[in-house]
């Protein structure tokens, strides 16, 4: 095969949709081209035999916060065993700072931003000349009617083991300066009818796990609608076999007429992601982020209290300006409106992004390795940012698996971040670990916590145990969802 689009996904569920993108816009040269994805944490050796057993003239990289490292090692293997084979790059992760980075200084080329159009032409060129003269190229981005669609390109084993990754829109009108499509400056749509043919295409094949990338679904509220009315009128004709649908919505902007159409959504079909960051003005003043708080809590509050969506609500912590307290009554506040999820992220530093300009004022100590995760700010030290990370890691363990509905809000008390942070500390202190926790010990961990506050044993081992028993994928299972929803939802909704 003359031409490879190859990438390192973080999981094996999910499937690329960049790479997907460039083979459909290929033309005439998509004949000579394949896909070849790889997981990160397979071995270098692995990854470039493979790749060079197709016996490629180029190969087209995409390169990403979580992959960099890894496809660094693999492109500077590739160049020491088969130096005549073109190495093109392309990804969120090179488009910016691209002097800085070690991949760019291996490669041949380099495509910044938009790959639609000038990957395949580069390619024309390396092939049949005449040669490209710079490294560099940047992306051209064409009208939106003229990016030929993926979504055929998802085989029959994409439909049935891989999350599908969809997009009726790309960029984002907002400018959090954390945030790599604050870049955009604006989103551009797909046609609408086109794009929903596609999914049709994608249902009648099989497909029943739509996950949008779109970074504001709730923008142009007629979209969603149609979009919605889609997903509904599948959910209509197919009862027994639903859909599910993951959407990213800003939190502030919830007409009637959206409210509507999500009232209609039964159980397990329907998941939003909520960004919220952080509820504190000065902060969201100081990264340019527009949020009502008063509109955003009150429509959170309304997602969970009259619809049936899944809701995994974002902050953010490690922002300029923002301290421990002032984060922890965002939590608090975030918690007492009850999503589903509440991920609690640390700040990173994406390449290109503004964020940076705070770095001097507000101390911003950011790890230089990949994920550029912030170690430090003027307000939070560095001890008490690695206490906020093990923080986040059982949350997530504890709170966002679903596994400890019951014990919860025991756990958490009237200060759900000072009780929570409590348990993290001295869960940590007993283990040493925040990873390779086996459940059982975890809920022994939970059960031993609760005594330590004055519950008496046999009242926490019940207290925890009437999680283990009604746990999903324990053996006395109740009524299992659909097999469309994902393992975690499934459990939240059976708690
Ligand atoms: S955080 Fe969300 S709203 Fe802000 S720029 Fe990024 S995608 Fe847009």
């Amino acid at each position: 095969m003359t031409i490879l689009l190859s990438t390192l996904n973080a999981r094996y569920a999910h499937a690329s949709l960049g790479l997907r993108y460039l083979l459909a816009n290929m033309g005439p040269l998509q004949e000579q081209t394949s896909l070849h994805e790889f997981v990160i944490g397979a071995k270098t050796t692995e990854i470039v035999e493979r790749l060079l057993a197709q016996s490629p003239r180029i190969i087209g990289f995409g390169i990403y916060i979580w992959n960099v490292e890894e496809s660094t090692r693999v492109v500077a293997m590739l160049k020491r065993v088969a130096p005549q084979v073109t190495i093109v790059l392309g990804g969120p992760e090179v488009s910016h700072e691209p002097g800085e980075q070690e991949i760019v200084r291996l490669a041949d080329y380099l495509v910044t931003g938009w790959g639609d159009v000038t990957f395949p032409k580069l390619c024309g060129e390396i092939l049949h000349g005449p040669k490209p003269l710079m490294k560099v190229h940047a992306g051209v981005q064409p009208p939106m009617a003229e990016i030929a669609m993926p979504y055929s390109l998802y085989t029959d084993n994409d439909i049935a083991n891989r999350t599908l990754y969809v997009e009726a829109s790309r960029g984002c009108p907002f400018k959090c300066e954390f945030c790599l499509s604050a870049l955009d400056k604006t989103a551009w749509p797909f046609g609408l009818d086109t794009f929903l043919g596609e999914l049709d295409t994608l249902h009648a094949r099989g497909a029943r796990l739509f996950k949008f990338v779109d970074r504001t679904f709730n923008l142009n509220i007629k979209t969603s609608l149609k979009i919605m009315q889609f997903f509904l009128d599948k959910l209509a004709a197919n009862p027994d076999d639903p859909v599910y649908a993951h959407f990213e919505l800003v939190p502030d902007h919830l007409p009637d007429a959206l409210k509507d159409g999500i009232r209609k959504f039964p159980p397990g079909a329907l998941q939003f992601e909520i960004g919220i960051q952080s509820f504190n003005p000065a902060v969201q003043a100081l990264v340019s982020r527009r949020q009502d708080n008063a509109k955003a809590a009150e429509n959170i509050r309304w997602l969970c209290e009259e619809s049936h969506a899944h809701l995994h609500v974002d902050l953010i912590a490690g922002l300029p300006g923002e301290d421990i307290d002032s984060f922890a009554r965002g939590f608090d506040q975030l918690v007492s409106l009850k999503p589903h999820e509440i991920q609690f992220g640390i700040l990173k530093r994406l390449r290109g992004t503004p964020i940076i300009r705070h770095t001097e004022e507000h101390g911003l100590v950011f790890d230089p390795y990949p994920p550029y995760t912030i170690l430090a700010t003027k307000l939070i030290d560095f001890q008490t940012m690695q206490r906020l990370v093990r923080f986040a890691r059982y949350w997530d363990l504890v709170a966002n698996s679903g596994r400890f509905a019951n014990t919860l809000a025991q756990l958490l008390g009237e200060s759900p971040f000072a009780n929570f942070m409590a348990f993290s500390d001295w869960i940590y202190a007993r283990t040493d670990a925040t990873h390779r926790i086996a459940l059982e010990r975890l809920a022994k961990l939970v059960a031993q916590w609760l005594e330590t506050r004055g519950m008496q044993r046999s009242d926490a081992e019940a207290l925890v145990g009437s999680d283990y028993a009604g746990r999903v994928d324990a053996p006395a299972e109740k009524a299992r969802p659909a097999a469309s929803v994902p393992q975690r939802q499934a459990r939240h909704l059976a708690a």
